[in-house]
C-alpha cells in the first residue's frame, strides 16, 4: 500500500514537474537519471582519446609538459554537450557532475589511461563563486572519476586566490595569461604532499586552456612528478 502511494505521488510530481533530460530536454522516465538513455549513448565522445605532449593538437604545446590530455566529450556550439555544461554550472546539478565523471572514469579505465595516478585535483573555484553555486563542478566530476578509478580527490590543496569572473574572452593569449597570473596558490604543506606524485588535473571544459595552464604550472612548481589533464569536454576543432 505504501509502495503504491509512493508510486502515485511520484506520478503526480512527474505530472506537475516533469523531469527532463539536461541534454535534449525531453521528459525522462523513472529508470533514467539526469540524462535520457538516448543521450547517454549518443553523446559525442572523443575518439581522439589521448593528446600526447608532442602532438601539435596539444593546446599547451611548448608551454606545458604533460603526460597526456584527455577530453571525454566534444563540445559544439548549440549542441547537447553545451546544454550539459550549462546545467552543470548554472542549474544546480552537482549529481550530473558525478554521473558524467563516472562515465569519463569508465572511458579512462577501458583505455587504461592515467589509471596509476596518485591524486585527482580539480581546478578550484574562488570561494565566493563556490558559495554562490553551492559546489564546484570540476570537483564533482573528479569525484565521479575517482569513484571508478579508485583514486583519491584532493580538492583543498590547490586554491584560487581571486575570482576571474571578468576574464576576457578576447584580447589574445598573452592578455588572458596575464589576467591569470597569481590566481592559483597552494595551501601550506601542499608541496610536501605532492612532491614526486602523479596528478590528474580535472576541469569541466577545455577551451583556450589558459586557466588549466596556470593551474597546472602551480602544481608543477610544487614538485609533482607527472601531470595529466582530464576535462569533461573540449571544444571541437574544425576540420
Ligand atoms: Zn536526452
Amino acid at each position: 500500500m505504501k509502495k503504491l502511494l509512493i508510486t502515485f505521488c511520484r506520478y503526480l510530481l512527474d505530472f506537475a514537474y516533469p523531469r527532463i533530460c539536461v541534454a535534449c530536454e525531453k521528459q525522462i522516465s523513472d529508470t533514467e537519471t539526469v540524462l535520457c538513455f538516448e543521450c547517454q549513448w549518443t553523446l559525442p565522445r572523443n575518439t581522439n582519446l589521448l593528446i600526447h605532449n608532442e602532438s601539435p593538437e596539444n593546446k599547451f604545446w611548448g608551454r606545458l609538459k604533460t603526460g597526456g590530455i584527455y577530453s571525454f566529450l566534444s563540445f559544439t556550439k548549440g549542441g547537447k554537450v553545451q546544454n550539459i555544461l550549462h546545467a552543470l554550472k548554472y542549474r544546480n546539478q552537482p549529481d550530473l557532475g558525478v554521473f558524467l565523471g563516472k562515465l569519463c572514469g569508465k572511458a579512462l579505465q577501458e583505455q587504461q589511461l592515467f589509471t596509476d595516478a596518485h591524486y585527482l585535483i580539480p581546478v578550484p573555484l574562488h570561494r565566493s563563486r563556490q558559495r554562490e553555486r553551492g559546489y564546484n563542478q570540476a570537483e564533482r566530476i573528479a569525484a565521479g572519476i575517482g569513484e571508478i578509478l579508485q583514486i583519491p580527490v584532493w580538492h583543498d590543496l590547490l586554491i584560487r586566490n581571486r575570482s576571474t569572473r571578468t576574464q576576457t574572452k578576447t584580447g589574445g593569449r598573452l592578455n588572458r595569461y596575464r589576467n591569470l597570473q597569481g590566481v592559483f596558490g597552494m595551501v601550506p604543506g601542499a608541496p610536501e604532499l605532492l612532491k614526486n606524485k602523479t596528478v590528474i588535473l580535472v576541469d569541466d571544459v577545455l577551451t583556450t586552456g589558459a586557466t588549466l595552464e596556470v593551474a597546472a604550472t602551480a602544481l608543477q612548481e610544487a614538485g609533482i612528478k607527472e601531470l595529466f589533464i582530464v576535462t569533461l569536454a573540449a571544444v571541437k576543432r574544425n576540420g
